[in-house]
């Protein structure tokens, strides 16, 4: 019997074979940088989303050692238990002053990963009499998260507040939420938050964003997309990561503290798991002083300064370079066979780039996802740019 189940599952991955949509693992030997040892090279990498370049940031790495030998390496238990560590609460005070500019009342509570953070909010502000409305090009994790909350979920296109805007109209549900990533992880652009806050106040529904690419990178002192548009609003829950550009792990929720209250009573994802390394808390608070201060500040203005370069340095006539002023760069190629061909001539000549296909974006909008950090230098991306643009004229 056990044989059979496992000769239908290795059918199945042959299946993913046939349809070049079999991703594999690479296993790194060094810190996150602009190179990446992979394989026994030295890959110059345009692939991960530590958008400042904090990942292997020594005053960081330092505080984690700190950390570890103040609290400990584990936790020992969840935060409703005894694993709520005085690192994890100073962080969250932290946290919460940072963004109080954008938040009145402001609490912030720390999460594992950004995943599990938006389990939380949408399961704990969610249920069965309420209706969740979900755009179309929303993170796995919002979508997981969507499903979770036993709301009935309507998704609307992509951009569309005309349409969003008739769907709030006709709900009859008690409780409403509009779900959105803020800076779209597989495009760049940006959902249009300033016309859903005013959509969401006039309708009475929650408006949750997920700001994992913005957190640190938007907005003048790194705030992210709520500083950067300066939109303030009682019916926004924010989310932030803190492993892409905070460089080290985990995410954070920021609302009203009596919304932050609420997801400590209600949200399963924050209760039911072990409080994180205690250590990971402590390192947080030097990499948001970092993100907070003129060193953030100068990252921010490299970064901006890489991103212009690559608009205007990649100039395609076959593929689409998506129009994007993030450090989210995707270049569409369309087949799922000839993006993966791409990823891997740019790979053989030493740049790492993912190429993302279906069911992560639409079919015959498969793309080389690339991501710019404030750890490139102008050469890496104009080097990048020149080989992006000789194998679309190979
Ligand atoms: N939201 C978005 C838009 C993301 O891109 C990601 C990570 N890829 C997440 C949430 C999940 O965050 P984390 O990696 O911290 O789980």
């Amino acid at each position: 019997m056990s044989r059979d189940l496992i000769a239908g599952l290795e059918q199945q991955l042959r299946e993913l074979d046939a349809q070049a949509l079999r991703r594999k693992l690479r296993v790194t030997d060094s810190p996150c940088d602009a190179q990446i040892r992979v394989d026994g090279r030295d890959m110059l990498a345009f692939c991960s989303n530590d958008y400042l370049g904090l990942a292997a940031h020594p005053h960081i790495v330092e505080a984690l050692r700190e950390g570890a030998l103040r609290y400990g390496a584990g936790s020992g238990a969840s935060h409703l238990i005894s694993g709520h560590s005085r690192a994890h609460a100073v962080l969250e005070e932290r946290l919460a002053e940072f963004v109080s500019p954008q938040i009145d009342n402001a609490r912030a509570l720390y999460f594992c990963t950004g995943y599990m953070a938006n389990l939380a909010m949408l399961g704990a502000l969610g249920g069965t009499d309420a209706e969740l409305f979900s755009e179309s090009l929303n993170h796995a994790s919002l979508i997981d998260g969507a499903r979770l909350s036993r709301a009935k979920v309507q998704v609307y296109p992509h951009g569309d507040v005309a349409q969003l805007a008739a769907l709030l109209q006709a709900s009859k549900a008690e409780t409403k939420l509009v779900v959105t990533d803020s800076v779209f992880s597989m495009d760049g652009n940006l959902a249009p938050l300033n016309e859903l806050t005013a959509l969401c106040e006039q309708h009475g529904a929650w408006l949750i964003v997920d700001d994992a690419h913005g957190f640190g990178v938007l907005g003048e002192h790194g705030r992210g997309v709520l500083e950067h548009l300066q939109l303030k609003s009682p019916n926004i829950v924010y989310m932030g990561t803190l492993g892409k550009a905070a460089g080290v792990a985990g995410a954070f929720v920021a609302a009203h503290a009596s919304v932050i209250e609420w997801l400590v009573q209600r949200a399963r994802p924050y209760i039911y798991t072990t409080a994180s390394s205690p250590a990971v808390a402590h390192a947080l608070l030097t990499a948001i002083d970092i993100v907070a201060g003129d060193e953030g500040n100068a990252r921010r203005a490299k970064l901006r300064m890489l991103i212009e370069q690559f608009c205007k340095e990649t100039v395609l006539r076959n593929w689409q370079l998506l129009p994007s002023a993030t450090a989210i760069q995707p270049v569409v190629i369309g087949g799922n066979d000839e993006a993966l061909r791409a990823a891997a001539a740019l790979y053989d000549a030493g740049y790492w780039v993912p190429a993302i296909r279906p069911p992560t974006v639409p079919a015959g909008t498969a793309r080389l996802r690339v991501t710019l950090s404030a750890a490139h230098r102008k050469e890496d991306v104009s080097h990048l740019s020149a080989a992006i643009l000789s194998l679309e004229n190979a």
